[in-house]
């Protein structure tokens, strides 16, 4: 099959960047080193240019099947390619859930036929959930499992709903920490992750107001709720041997809590989002309900603990919580209405390269994006580093060149995100999928319905 040969770039490889070509063969990375070629091989001048390995959204809200006027993999995947991000693994709250094998056979289907890049589906663990259905996910090849503390299921549509109110008898019991502590020697049994929105909902409860300023919304959703949450996963994950994956870390509170749980031998491994990173409650006043996210983007304090963690890889996964909605549910003045979440898988690389920049170790900013999701989630190393025998995902990066975030250029099906007018100094210029060119500049040149999905090692 066809040889490609990225000649002459800056090449990240494990152990740091190097300069080198890299030979693509029947899609796999053949061998990396300088002089690299075959006789036919479409030879890509990378002169000037980086030559990364494909990040993995492991964090990403496709909205399909159930929500196509905010998404679906086909917007999904072409936002991700176009910035750098070869492999996206989608959340299971679309609908139905992902709550048995039967509805995941229909999901994967439903993927393929629709994606531009490769994906992988996470399961919904509900406080209802069987040994079975947990079973059959997992021989189906879910990459884990993900718990939304405190959010019901509708019985009659299998919906996860996001509210705190249960008065409603069609809502389903949400998993609490009773029904994590009973499944979690059958997850950690099965050698997948459990995935957790950790906000204790109790605490939620309690603190509940109305949102008339940003600063309701920090009183709302107070740091206190995440860390007493991750203090109690790290209680489970000690005694039933889970690994609890802890998604969208949004506070110091909360990384301390994690940090006392893993001291005390729990396994919890940490991802937070690059808006976490980059903005905080200072930011409300330009970009207004756009920023609004559960958890919130809180203080510079907490986004300063947030950078120094990931700096040090003590937070192992960044993902953007990719989570797209209408401009009728999110392009509205109030607070209190506006829908919460944001779209941002097409600026996950760029906002992590800058990050990684101002922060003085690019090739540590690129593995939280690659090598780091892939370890944590079992994809490696056929996903998440440059180097031969793994998958030839690869982007190559202009970095000196500029982006500026421009609503328009987004191809999800939300334009506008928190990361709205970020300077990135850094350009993708093409992002390569199994060897094939999947986009230049911006654009997708592959066809849908090519992405693939992964395969997954328990870890
Ligand atoms: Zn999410």
């Amino acid at each position: 099959m066809a040889e490609l040969v990225i000649r002459g770039g800056l090449v990240y490889v494990p152990g740091g960047p190097v300069a080198a070509d890299v030979l693509v063969r029947d899609g796999v990375v053949a061998e990396v080193a300088g002089g690299a070629s075959a006789p036919d091989a479409e030879v890509v001048d990378a002169t000037g240019l980086w030559v990364l390995p494909g990040a993995i959204d492991a964090h990403v809200h496709s909205r399909d099947p159930g929500f196509p006027e905010k998404e679906d993999f086909g917007s999904l995947t072409a936002a991700a390619a176009a910035g750098g991000v070869t492999t996206v693994l989608d959340m299971p709250n679309t609908l139905p859930a992902v709550e048995n094998a039967a509805v995941f056979a229909e999901k994967i289907e439903l993927a393929s036929s629709r994606a531009v890049v490769d994906f992988g589906l996470w399961g919904l663990l509900g406080a209802r959930s069987s040994t079975e259905d947990l079973e059959g996910l997992v021989a189906a090849g879910v990459v884990g499992f993900k718990a939304f503390l405190g959010y019901p299921v509708r019985r009659s549509n299998r919906q996860v709903v996001y509210t705190l109110d249960l008065g409603d008898p069609d809502l389903e019991a949400p998993p609490d920490y009773g029904s994590l502590a009973r499944l979690g020697p059958d997850v950690a049994r099965l050698r997948v992750p459990l995935a957790v929105h950790a906000e204790d909902p109790g605490v939620l409860r309690e603190f509940a107001r109305p949102l008339a300023s940003y600063a309701d919304l920090l009183a709302a959703r107070p740091a206190i709720a995440e860390a007493i949450a991750i203090a109690a996963l790290g209680v489970i994950s000690q005694r039933t041997g889970l690994h609890v994956h802890v998604v969208h870390l949004s506070s110091g509170l909360g990384l301390s809590s994690a940090r006392e749980a893993n001291r005390a031998g729990a396994r919890l491994t940490l991802e937070t989002a690059p808006q976490y990173l980059w903005l905080s409650d200072e930011d409300h006043g330009r970009l207004g309900a756009v920023m609004k996210m559960y958890p919130p983007i809180r203080t510079a304090a907490d986004r300063a603990a947030l950078q120094e963690a990931a700096r040090t890889g003590e937070i192992q996964v960044v993902a953007t919580d990719h989570a797209p909605h209408t401009d009728a549910e999110k392009l509205v003045p109030s607070l209190e209405a506006a829908a919460a979440g944001s779209p941002g898988v097409q600026t996950l690389y760029l906002s992590c390269l800058e990050l990684g920049r101002r922060q003085g170790d690019v090739a540590g900013a690129v593995r939280w994006v690659t090598e780091g999701p892939a370890l944590t989630l079992g994809l490696y190393p056929r996903k998440g580093a440059l180097q031969a025998g793994a998958d030839a995902d690869l982007v190559l990066v202009d970095p000196g060149a500029r982006t500026l975030l421009r609503p328009e250029a987004m191809l999800s099906r939300q334009r506008h995100g928190a990361l709205d007018g970020q300077l990135f100094g850094f350009a993708v210029r093409a992002v390569y999928s199994r060897g094939e060119l999947v986009a230049r500049d911006g654009r997708v040149v592959a066809e849908a319905g090519r992405g693939r999905p992964v395969t997954v090692k328990r870890t």
